[in-house]
C-alpha cells in the first residue's frame, strides 16, 4: 500500500487499524472465514532512488512480520536494512565466486564402525574466499538456496568431487544435494552425465538428502531415487531424526542408509539427559529390522563411537576419525 502516512507512528496506526478490518470474520460460500494479514511498512526516504526501493523494504518488513508470527505489521528498520544490504553483497559475491570457480569438495572419511576401515568420504563444500579464507556452508548456504545460485555452486563441487573419485579409487563419494536441487528437472541426467565426464563410476557415489526433500513431493522424489537406483546411485538420508522423520517412507522410499544427526551423537554420553541414548537406539532398532545401514555423525570421543558400536550402528563420521580435509595437492593434479 502506497499511502502519505507521514510519520512511524501513524504509519503503525494506520496499519493496525487495517489489519482490524482485514481481519473481520466473513461469510464465503457458507463459511465463516477468520481471515489475517502480514503486514510491512516503509516510509519514503530521499535515499530512494525508485519506488521498487520502497517496496522491497516493505516486503522486507512484511516477511519479518511473517516471521514473527503473522496478523501483524513490522516497520522497516536500520537493522533490517544492514541485514538486507549484507545478504545483498553476499549473494553479489557468490555470483563472483561463481564465475571465478572458487569453491572446492574438502574430504571427511566415513568409517566402518567394527573393523576402523575407511568406506568412504563424504564431499563437503568449502568456499575458497579470497578475503575469508575457507568458508563452511553455514555461512552462506541460506544465501545460495534462496537465491536459488546453490545449485550451480553444487555443479562446480560435484564435478572436482568426480575427479578426485577417478584419483582416489577406494571406496564412495558421498555429496549433499539441497532439497529444491534434488527436485528440479533433469538432475539425475545432468549427474550421470558429469560423472561420465570424470571418468567416475556411479555405484561409487552416495547422495545425501534430507528428509524435507523427500516430504516436499513425495510421487517426484520417489521416481527419483528410483532413477538413481536403477543407475547404481545410492541415496543416504542426511540429519536423520531432526526433520519430521515420518517414519512410513522408510520402507516406501529406496534410502540405502540414514546418517543419524550429530545432536544426538554428542548427547549419547549425557547421563542426565538419556533422550539421545533412546532415540539413537530407536533408530538404530528400526534400520537394523528394514535392513537399512546407519552412519553416526559428528562422532568425537571414543565413547561415543563405543556405545554407537554396541548399539549396531554399522558406520561412523566425525572429528574422531577424521576432519574434513582438502584433496592433497598432488592428488588436485587436473582438478581445476
Ligand atoms: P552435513 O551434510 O550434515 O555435514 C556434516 C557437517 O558436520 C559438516 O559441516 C562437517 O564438517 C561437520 N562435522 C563432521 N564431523 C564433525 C564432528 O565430529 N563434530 C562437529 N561438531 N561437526 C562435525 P559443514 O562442512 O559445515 O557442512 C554443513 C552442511 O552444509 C552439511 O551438513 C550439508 O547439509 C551442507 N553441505 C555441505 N556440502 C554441501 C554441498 O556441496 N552442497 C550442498 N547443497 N550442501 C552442502
Ligand atoms: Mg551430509
Ligand atoms: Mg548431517
Amino acid at each position: 500500500l502506497l499511502a502519505d502516512a507521514g510519520d512511524e507512528a501513524t504509519a503503525q496506526a494506520v496499519a493496525s487499524r487495517m489489519l482490524a478490518e482485514l481481519g473481520r470474520p466473513m461469510w464465503v460460500a457458507g463459511r465463516e472465514l477468520f481471515p489475517s494479514a502480514s503486514m510491512g511498512i516503509a516510509l519514503w526516504q530521499p535515499r530512494y532512488r525508485q519506488g521498487e526501493e520502497l517496496l522491497r523494504d516493505a516486503d522486507a518488513a512484511m516477511y519479518r512480520a511473517k516471521a514473527l508470527g503473522r496478523d501483524r505489521s513490522e516497520l522497516f528498520d536500520e537493522q533490517m536494512r544492514a541485514e538486507a544490504t549484507r545478504l545483498l553483497d553476499l549473494e553479489a559475491d557468490l555470483r563472483r565466486a561463481i564465475l571465478a570457480d572458487a569453491f572446492e569438495p574438502w574430504f571427511q572419511p566415513i568409517i566402518h564402525l567394527a573393523s576402523g576401515e575407511v568406506v568412504g568420504h563424504e564431499a563437503l563444500l568449502r568456499w575458497m574466499h579470497d578475503v575469508q579464507g575457507p568458508l563452511a556452508p553455514g555461512a552462506f548456504i541460506g544465501v545460495g538456496e534462496d537465491s536459488g545460485l546453490i545449485e550451480q555452486v553444487d555443479w562446480l563441487v560435484y564435478r572436482r568431487a568426480f575427479q578426485w573419485m577417478t584419483r582416489h579409487r577406494e571406496g564412495y563419494v558421498s555429496i549433499n544435494v539441497s532439497p529444491r536441487h534434488f527436485h528440479s528437472d533433469n538432475f539425475a541426467d545432468r549427474l550421470l552425465l558429469m560423472l561420465e565426464d570424470a571418468g567416475a563410476e556411479p555405484s561409487r557415489l552416495r547422495i545425501e538428502i534430507t528428509e524435507v526433500a523427500l516430504l516436499d513431493d513425495a510421487p517426484r522424489a520417489l521416481r527419483m531415487l528410483k532413477t538413481l537406483r536403477s543407475r547404481g546411485i545410492f541415496v543416504l538420508l542426511d540429519d536423520f531424526g531432526t526433520g519430521f522423520s515420518a517414519l512410513s517412507y522408510l520402507h516406501r522410499f529406496p534410502i540405502h542408509a540414514l546418517k543419524i544427526d550429530q545432536s544426538f551423537v554428542s548427547g549419547l554420553e549425557d547421563a542426565e539427559h538419556p533422550e539421545s541414548l533412546a532415540l539413537v537406539r530407536a533408530i538404530l532398532a528400526l534400520a537394523g529390522t528394514l535392513g537399512i545401514d546407519t552412519i553416526g555423525e559428528g562422532v568425537e570421543t571414543e565413547a561415543q563411537a563405543a556405545i554407537l558400536r554396541q548399539l549396531g550402528c554399522t558406520m561412523g563420521q566425525g572429528f574422531l576419525f577424521g576432519r574434513p580435509m582438502p584433496a592433497p595437492a598432488t592428488d588436485s593434479r587436473g582438478a581445476a
